[in-house]
């Protein structure tokens, strides 16, 4: 179960840096409860990392039963359950890396560990953490996991929550964590202080403990009353055991809140709340906002298309305020509802999310769509998508509309240019000549991509958006579309781009 140190010093690339964004779960049991009730909560949270898997939990004994491998849940549904056992706590982990390969699967716990770790986000400075750890440890890691997993678990004349505040005021960049202690038998979460990624929190329908999930969509099985999931703050550490919870001081320095607002624009589900705002409605206001910027300018198209399915909720937006506009304009109902999204392009359902694919990423998008001529032949078609971020997707896309008959294709992007690397967990790396819309007019990449035209709605409207639906005005970070890094970088202390 526990990874070998060979293993560790083998699969580590420092070349590779092991990106990701991924997704966790935990429960908390009163009485043991099955491991595997964490299957159904990490099979909702899929959509934020298709690459890996990995549960751990802990017996009443003290003993961890562990899972952890590459694909999807539903791939490996049945040998989570062969390590299925009664626990009274359960981590799970879904996993998102652009670098191949067996790594770094999460939740960490290996031989003789006091706790058990599984996060996401990107930890900036895990190399500052070192000092953390035992000399002879200090060469031997795969992510900057590790190294927190690694840190939380050395010196073990500390207590777990004497580790806690030793070592989490001093990482930087973006954490939300779950972790289990053996010796103690409770459940911490852990949020950074900006807020970057989502983590909450409910008590269990039948009282029998709590769930944790990095989003609200996840908790549907498990909780009566959405009303009931409470957001973990930010710089904050709750504890769950036997007693309920209880806050644990760690002496977070205060910061601004920087919630990512991709978030909201993609990595999120639609069926989720996000920092508070329903994600849903989110981006078909970010939608309703393309549209108005089309009706400015007097561009009215003949046939909406989302891409699916991460554009189709502001189809729906842009659509609305499209066929509002043209009510409100004395044109004929018939004529009108054509601006219905229309079933342009169709998903195959059975090949994973182009985005998330370690390899290979372009040649899996004449697998993944399939365009509908009839839809298409003859039309000016606007393709409507989440963001446009380095274009590859979009410009076959665009070849497919055209084989297809398509007289012209304007594509719109429900998020502004995306400009500047990510180092806080999300796959846009510090590469700038990845992304599309770096240094470049909105000409040019309508040129690069085939495209009759590209819009995008614009970063200020966005974020009043964000600020209203969730309440905590300007409290975003932008920094991939604006360059405005909330929590400043030291390359020094990177553990390659975005681990
Ligand atoms: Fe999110 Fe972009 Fe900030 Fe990364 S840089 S945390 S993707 S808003």
């Amino acid at each position: 179960m526990a990874l070998a140190e060979s293993d560790i010093a083998a699969l580590y690339n420092p070349e590779n840096g092991l990106r990701h964004n991924c997704g966790v779960a935990a429960f908390y049991f009163n009485t043991p409860r099955p491991l595997s009730n964490l299957v159904p909560v990490l099979a909702a949270l899929n959509h934020r990392g298709e690459e890996g898997v990995g549960v751990v939990g802990l017996l009443p004994d003290g003993t961890m039963s562990a899972f952890r491998d590459e694909g999807i849940v539903r791939d490996n549904a049945s040998r989570i359950l062969d390590a299925n056992a009664d626990v009274t706590i359960a981590l799970g982990h879904d996993r998102y890396s652009t670098s191949g390969g067996a790594c770094a699967w999460q939740p960490f716990c290996e031989e003789g560990d006091r706790v058990a770790t599984a996060h996401n986000g990107n930890i900036t400075n895990p190399l500052g953490l070192l000092h953390e750890l035992p000399e002879d440890e200090r060469a031997i890691f795969v992510s900057d996991t590790h190294v927190l997993h690694k840190a939380l678990n050395a010196k073990p004349e500390q207590t777990i929550e004497q580790r806690l505040q030793a070592v989490l005021p001093q990482l930087e960049g973006a954490f939300s964590l779950t972790i289990a202690d053996r010796e103690t038998g409770a459940l911490y979460l852990v949020r950074d202080p900006s807020g970057f990624r989502p983590l909450h929190y409910a008590p269990l329908k039948d009282g029998n403990g709590f769930v944790a999930a990095s989003e609200t969509v996840a908790f549907t099985q498990f909780v009566d009353d959405t009303a009931s999931i409470v957001e973990v703050p930010r710089g904050s550490c709750v504890r769950i055991d036997a007693n309920g919870i209880t806050e644990v001081p760690i002496g977070f320095p205060k910061t601004d809140a920087a919630h990512c607002i991709f978030e909201l624009v993609y990595l999120g589900s639609p069926a989720s709340e996000i920092f508070g705002a329903k994600v849903h409605r989110f981006r078909k206001e970010c939608g309703n906002a393309l549209a108005q910027e089309d009706i400015a300018l007097g561009f009215v198209p003949d046939v909406i298309v989302p891409v699916r399915d991460s554009g189709a909720t502001a189809a729906n937006g842009y659509s609305e305020s499209m066929m509002r506009y043209l009510i409100e304009h004395g044109h004929d109902p018939s004529e009108v509802t054509q601006r219905m999204p229309q079933e342009g392009l169709l998903r195959n359902n059975y090949v994973r999310r182009t985005f998330i694919l370690p390899d290979g990423r372009g040649d899996a998008v004449a697998e993944k769509f399939t365009v509908v001529p009839d839809v298409v032949r003859g039309k000016k078609v606007v393709l409507v998508d989440d963001s446009v971020v380095r274009g590859n997707t979009m410009t076959k896309l665009i070849r497919m509309m055209r084989e297809a008959g398509a007289l012209e294709v304007h594509v719109r992007s429900a998020s502004p240019q995306v400009k500047h690397g990510c180092y806080y967990g999300v796959d846009f790396t510090g590469e700038k000549e990845e992304l599309i819309a770096t240094n470049r007019t909105e000409a040019d990449i309508a040129t690069i991509i085939d495209a009759d035209s590209i819009g995008y709605i614009r970063l200020n409207d966005m974020v009043a958006i964000a600020s209203r639906l969730t309440g905590r005005k300007n409290g975003f970070c932008t920094a991939c579309f604006d360059g405005k890094y909330p929590v400043p970088i030291n390359q020094e202390l990177l553990l390659g781009k975005s681990c």
